[in-house]
């Protein structure tokens, strides 16, 4: 922003969305009540999409769609016929909501296993099949799967989450394939840990597995492999998003961008 004169509201949500304008798209963000998904839901709407906020906590769904502008969808994404019932007409699609479990392998309790795959894995390819046909028939979609660096690095206790994000890689970019001739694009972002309350949760959980006190887990367990030591923010994350859906990153596909203060650069 070059303007000395402009409202520091503008400014802010030009910032935000780096000039990319995205009237006339139309996105769904899932698990967009909270944390990265929510960072992404108002980063989009900053750039002028139409935001739909899938969430499966409805307070949180509705609140974040009545702060943004857009439309709310409470659906739980275990549940494939639920998502059945979500709009088909997407230009951009940000495969987001998720969550953790942490346990040894051999304690890691199997439905927990199923459903981080069912929810992870399974709805994003569902979506995959139910908004692909859209943007093939307009000749451009941007799919972004947030991943994470468990997408391309092991940590113990997370045999769920870390089989879940590899299997979200390779959809990713089997997408990007089949997407190549009709302009659209599929990436992962790969964030290290992100301040939201899914971290906040992990720092309880890992303090119990490694058997130390949950204040030296950030700085001991979490950044222990990150050559920044700090968390990264959702809307940091959220920047990455909206510059994919921009003009500049349509060569861009099949890619996995690392958001972890040099953790796979090391
Ligand atoms: P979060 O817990 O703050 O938000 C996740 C949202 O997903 C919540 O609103 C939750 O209600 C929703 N959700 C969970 N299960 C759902 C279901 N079955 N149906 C519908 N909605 C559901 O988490 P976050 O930290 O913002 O994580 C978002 C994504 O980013 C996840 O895929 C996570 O793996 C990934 N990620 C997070 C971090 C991090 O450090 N926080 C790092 C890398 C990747």
């Amino acid at each position: 922003m070059t303007s000395g004169t402009t409202p520091a509201s503008d400014r802010t949500a030009s910032d935000r969305t780096a000039g990319v304008d995205l009237a006339g798209r139309t996105a769904l963000v899932t698990g967009a009540g909270s944390g990265i998904g929510r960072a992404c839901a108002a980063a989009l709407a900053a750039a002028g999409a139409r935001v739909h906020v899938v969430d499966m906590d409805a307070r949180a769904a509705v609140s974040v769609a009545e702060e943004i502008g857009g439309h709310s969808h409470v659906v739980d994404l275990a549940r494939a016929d639920l998502i059945e019932g979500l709009p088909a007409d997407i230009d951009i699609l940000v495969n987001n909501a998720g969550l953790q479990h942490v346990a040894p392998l051999t304690e890691f309790p199997p439905d927990r296993f199923e459903l981080i795959q069912r929810v992870m894995v399974h709805a994003p390819f569902l979506l995959l099949r139910r908004t692909l046909p859209h943007m093939r028939a307009r000749g451009w979609g941007r799919i972004v799967n947030i991943s994470s660096v468990h997408g391309l690095r092991a940590s113990a206790f997370k045999a769920g989450y870390v089989t879940a994000k590899h299997a979200l890689e390779g959809l990713s970019k089997v997408a990007a394939l089949e997407g190549a001739p009709h302009g659209i694009t599929s990436n992962c972002v790969n964030p290290g840990y992100v301040r939201t309350p899914l971290v906040e949760q992990q720092i309880a959980a890992q303090a119990s597995a490694h058997g130390i006190d949950p204040e030296r887990v950030v700085g001991e367990v979490m950044l222990s492999r990150s050559a920044i030591k700090r968390l990264i923010e959702p809307e940091e994350v959220a920047a990455v998003a909206v510059w994919l859906c921009g003009p500049h990153t349509g060569y861009l596909t099949g890619a996995s961008i690392p958001l972890d203060g040099g953790w796979t650069g090391a």
